[in-house]
Order: C-alpha cells, then sequence, then structure tokens
C-alpha cells in the first residue's frame, strides 16, 4: 500500500480537497486503484449536526456516514462510493479510545495522546486504506489522506505526530507528502513571493513531515527563478514543485496536474516508476488517460447556450451549503451542452413583505423567479423560508415551469398541493406545525426522537416505481426500482395518499413497503417532480443523476427528446469521447436496475 498525504500551508481554502481528489484521479487514469482518506481534526464526532451556513454541505454516503464536503469531490472525480470511515475526525478518534478505556483495554496503563491517540490514528488510517475500493479485489495501491486545516493548527498536532510516525514506519517510497500552498502576489512590486510557502514548509519539517511534492496556488504559473527559489529554500527538487494557478473550472486541475507531471513525480516518490510495477502499469502511468475527463472540460468550457435555474434555499449566501445540488445541475447541464446559469432567490425574499424587507428585494427576488426556465427547491431544515418554497413551488406548478423539489422541497410540494387544491388551508408538516389539523408531512421515526446526532433515516434506501411508464422511471432508464441517499425526518403522511392521488399528484416511488413516499410526479405538468431522497449524493460528471437531467432537459425544453431516447443520446454521443448515451451511463451507473435483478 503506498499513501499520498495532502497538507495545506498558510491559509485555509486554498483547494486542498480539489487537489487532493486530482491526484487522485490522474493516479487512477494511470491505472491504479485509489482509495482516500479525509482527516477533519475538529471534535465533531461527523459533519451531521454542522450548520451548513458555516461549514457547507452535509455529503451523505450510501452507508448514512454524514461527512465532510470533500468526500463529496472524492466520489465524484474519483467514481467510487465511500464509507464513512474514510473521514476520520478527533471527535470519532478520541471516541474509540475513550471506549477502549472504559471497555479497560489499557487496564493501568495511563492514557496518552502520544502513544494510544497517535497508534489509534495510524491503525484507523491502516484499516481503512486497505479496504477494497467499489467491488474491485484486493487492497486499493494508493490511498490519497487529505488532512484538513492548516499546518501550525493546534487541532490538528495529534495527527502531524501520527502521520510522522507513519511516514517513518511505511517508509520511504511509500510515502508522498504534497504540501499546497500559496504564492501571493503583492500588486505593488507584482513579485510571485516565497517567504509564506518557505515559513509553511518550515513548520512542517520542524513537526516532523518532510514534503515531497509542492503544489502552489498562485493567479498565474510560477516563474523559474521563482521555482528554482523554492527549491533551494524548501530542499524539493524543482521538477517537484507545480503551480495550481487559477483555472476557469475545477475540472481543469487534474489536467493542470497533468501537464506538470504531478503524477510523474508522485508516481516516482512512491517507487511506482520503473521494475516495482508490472511494465503495462508503468508505461500507463506515464500518460495518465484522461481523454474523457478533457473532452467533457472542453464541452464544458464551450458552452453558451443558457439555461436559467432558479435555487430557492435558505443559505443562499454560501453556495457550498448547496455544494452538490449545484454539482449535479452542472453535470445535467453540461451533458445537455447547456451553459448553467443559477439563479439564488433567498426563499425568505419571496414572503409577503415585513418590516425588515424592503419592496425592492421582494420584487427582485419574485423576478429572478420568473425569469427562470426552472425551479428547484432543495433540502433543509427548521422554518425560515418554508413559507417562499411553499410560493415558489405553487407558481412552477401553476405556470407550468420544470421544477425538482429535493427532500423538504418534496414535502412542501404536497403541503402546497393540499393547500391549493385539497383546500387544506393549515396543511403543513408537524415540523413547522406540530398541531396541523393536516398534518401531510409527518414523523416516520426509523431512529430516535430525543437524539439530534445520527438518528435520522440516513443513508441509501430502495425505491420502487409504482408506474412503469413514468416520467421519473423513464430518466431512469426503465428502472424497476432505485437506490439514493436519505437524510430526512419526517415524510408523506400516507393515510392521505389516496385523496392527493385522486386530485392528480401521484406516488410514482415508494419504498418495499409501500408506507414511505419516495417520489411525487404531478400529472399534466412538463416536469414536476418531488423526491424524498437527495439524487445530488450520487451524481457524477460523465453520469449526471437521471432526475437533475430531467430537469434541465425539460427547462432547455429537450424532455420528450432525453425520454424518448433520440436526440439527446445523438447530443451525448457527439459530446463525449466514449459515448456517455443513455444506456451507456446507466450501464455504467451501479444503482440502476433494468428488472432483472443484476446491478449494473
Ligand atoms: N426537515 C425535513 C426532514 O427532516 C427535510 C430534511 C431534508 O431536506 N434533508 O424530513
Amino acid at each position: 500500500m503506498k499513501y499520498v498525504l495532502v497538507t495545506g500551508g498558510v491559509v485555509s481554502g486554498l483547494g486542498k480537497g480539489v487537489t487532493a481528489s486530482s491526484i487522485g484521479l490522474l493516479l487512477q487514469a494511470c491505472g491504479l486503484r485509489v482509495t482516500s482518506i479525509k482527516i477533519d481534526p475538529y471534535l465533531n464526532t461527523d459533519a451531521g449536526t454542522m450548520s451548513p451556513f458555516e461549514h457547507g454541505e452535509v455529503f451523505v454516503l450510501d452507508d448514512g456516514g454524514e461527512v465532510d464536503l470533500d468526500l463529496g469531490n472524492y466520489e465524484r472525480f474519483l467514481d467510487s462510493t465511500l464509507t464513512r470511515d474514510n473521514n476520520l475526525t478527533t471527535g470519532k478518534i478520541y471516541q474509540s479510545v475513550i471506549d477502549k478505556e472504559r471497555k479497560g483495554d489499557y487496564l493501568g496503563r495511563t492514557v496518552q495522546v502520544v502513544p494510544h491517540i497517535t497508534d489509534a490514528i495510524q491503525e484507523w488510517i491502516e484499516r481503512v486504506a486497505n479496504v477494497p475500493v467499489d467491488g474491485k479485489e484486493g487492497p486499493p495501491d494508493v490511498c490519497v489522506i487529505e488532512l484538513g486545516g492548516t499546518i501550525g493548527d493546534i487541532e490538528s498536532m495529534p495527527f502531524i505526530e501520527a502521520l510522522g510516525q507513519f511516514s517513518y514506519k511505511v517508509g520511504p517510497g511509500n510515502f508522498c507528502l504534497v504540501h499546497v500552498s500559496l504564492v501571493p502576489v503583492l500588486s505593488v512590486v507584482g513579485e510571485q513571493k516565497t517567504k509564506p510557502t518557505q515559513h509553511s514548509v518550515r513548520e512542517l519539517r520542524s513537526l516532523g513531515l518532510t514534503p515531497n511534492i509542492l503544489a502552489c496556488r498562485s493567479t498565474k504559473a510560477l516563474e523559474e527563478n521563482v521555482k528554482t527559489k523554492l527549491s533551494q529554500f524548501c530542499h524539493v527538487p524543482e521538477e517537484n514543485i507545480v503551480t495550481l494557478y487559477d483555472v476557469p473550472n475545477i475540472w481543469h486541475v487534474p489536467l493542470l496536474l497533468r501537464d506538470q507531471k504531478a503524477h510523474g513525480a508522485i508516481l516516482k516518490e512512491l517507487n511506482l516508476l520503473g521494475d516495482l510495477i508490472p511494465s503495462a502499469i508503468c508505461s500507463k502511468a506515464v500518460e495518465a488517460d484522461v481523454t474523457e475527463w478533457t473532452e467533457r472540460t472542453k464541452i464544458y468550457d464551450s458552452l453558451q447556450d443558457p439555461v436559467r435555474i432558479a435555487m430557492v434555499g435558505k443559505y443562499t449566501g454560501l453556495t457550498d451549503s448547496y455544494l452538490s445540488v449545484l454539482k449535479a445541475l452542472l453535470h445535467a447541464s453540461v451533458a445537455c451542452h447547456k451553459k448553467l446559469v443559477v439563479e439564488w432567490v433567498a426563499a425568505s425574499d419571496l414572503e409577503e413583505i415585513t418590516a425588515h424587507e424592503t419592496p425592492d428585494v421582494h420584487k427582485a427576488a419574485w423576478d429572478l423567479l420568473k425569469g427562470a426556465d426552472g425551479i428547484l427547491v432543495p433540502g433543509g431544515f427548521g422554518d425560515r423560508g418554508v413559507q417562499g418554497k411553499i410560493l415558489a413551488t405553487k407558481y412552477a406548478r401553476e405556470n407550468q415551469v420544470p421544477f425538482l423539489g429535493i427532500c423538504l422541497g418534496m414535502q412542501l410540494a404536497v403541503v402546497e398541493f393540499a393547500r391549493s387544491i385539497l383546500g387544506y388551508k393549515d396543511a403543513n408538516s408537524t415540523e413547522f406545525e406540530p398541531e396541523t389539523s393536516s398534518p401531510c408531512v409527518i414523523f416516520m421515526p426509523e431512529g430516535s426522537t430525543t437524539h439530534m446526532g445520527g438518528t435520522m433515516r440516513l443513508g441509501s434506501r430502495r425505491t420502487h416505481f409504482q408506474v412503469p411508464d413514468c416520467k421519473t422511471a423513464k430518466l431512469y432508464g426503465n428502472a424497476k426500482y432505485v437506490d439514493e441517499r436519505h437524510r430526512h425526518r419526517y415524510e408523506v403522511n400516507p393515510d392521505m395518499i389516496p385523496e392527493i392521488e385522486n386530485a392528480g399528484l401521484s406516488f410514482v416511488g415508494k419504498d418495499g413497503t409501500g408506507r414511505r413516499m419516495e417520489i411525487v410526479e404531478l400529472q399534466n405538468h412538463p416536469y414536476f417532480v418531488g423526491v424524498q431522497f437527495h439524487p445530488e449524493f450520487k451524481s457524477r460528471p460523465g453520469k449526471p443523476s437521471a432526475l437533475f437531467l430531467g430537469l434541465i432537459a425539460a427547462a432547455s425544453g429537450c424532455l420528450e427528446a432525453v425520454l424518448q431516447g433520440g436526440k439527446m443520446n445523438k447530443v451525448l454521443i457527439n459530446g463525449m469521447a466514449n459515448g456517455t448515451a443513455m444506456g451507456k451511463f446507466y450501464q455504467n451507473g451501479n444503482v440502476y436496475s433494468n428488472g432483472n435483478g443484476l446491478h449494473h
């Protein structure tokens, strides 16, 4: 097993996650089996209880793990399925050590950060790194470990110490440290400054870690003399210094690294060039095969024709709060050859004007909504903006605007329908109005009612299509069932289903018991779909989520073509290097079934 550790220096937010994912992608393109671990040095056990506004979205895995959004980047870039153990936090490590202490495993000894916490970290890394990925036999070849935070943070000290010991244990040739740093340009002198990087490398060394590769964030490519200087002062060979200069979008990052032969440098440090690996892998290793990725990036760059999607959310100030939804919209737009334009509509701005708002804000929000080709109401918790989301949903329903409601978005679509069509004026979710006389969304616990952490209906659950020729089943490639990821406590009240269905809102997907509603579709509407699950978590570049594809296609006026597999298939075939047509990406996907019981 070989390890690539990615650390960050100088400032946070340098894009370590994207760099680490891109390295993984390149190594994968060299024919290696790659897994990844994200270390978050915070005390929370997992990201589940953290505010998306502060920390970005909570990403959900198949196994129900609520993890850092970087794991989403890994899954998207590596097209793999990770587990909760791939996200290591201080909380998890301390919990495991304290549990052992209580059991008596350390009886008689003083339990300390060194060696007990540091040993536990190393054992965790080694165990998780060796878990086979994506049904492939045997352990992966390389594990990319990303250490969150910035070198020098007090919080990450035990991890740094553990990783220092670990690099010594696995030995040179098995461990490669990529340090992501910043080379700022001061506008006064216009010179690329190396000092911050020098300092952070010195700090890294003083903590017992030696960088093998420097990945320098800068606005432009590093000048040769700057590289020479960095090499001299940081003791890193010039050919191991790469620049991550500003690029139009993150799909360029793997290509940027490839162009600078970063994969070659990493493979060399890992002793994967030369006699140690079979020549087949070796020769491939030198030319990472990123043809399909490159083609897709070219398409992305060339898109002109806009598709406007109104995102009616609560956290419109921090786009990371809805990262996977944005990515899923992007994947679908690229597949439809449309340039995605996201119009952020703060749900509360759509509501009746309140004292603290000006009429301008209200009007601007409605103008944005009305100017959109499609409307998306994402998931959420808490009642802020709920009424605004209901108004946006009503607008989409009444004006035939393509609509996708996710989780809370789906629940509110049902509430809106019950209010407007069934005439239940106080219809609501018991999450917002526990005493409502028309509870159309209720609490149906799979877990606890009293604890907030890890008690939701979480992770992959199966949805069975009830009507074979509904739009969503067709979009999923005429699947009989589909496995998607969940994160919710409340659900559509099964007792109200017959009444709602009689009025035209059909529950076309349900769980195995038939009691939990998973997909709603409105009849006589171009595309009005609500899902209890979060399809965004399984969307990939080149394999867009079926339901997002439906939304973008409907918003671009080509849904019929997609459903019939005609024109859109051609577009996709022409667009993708390897012909990632609908049929093909369904075959590639690991969640869809064609009804013969086989999971492709
Ligand atoms: N708050 C809702 C629930 O718990 C929806 C959750 C979500 O959108 N992820 O069911």
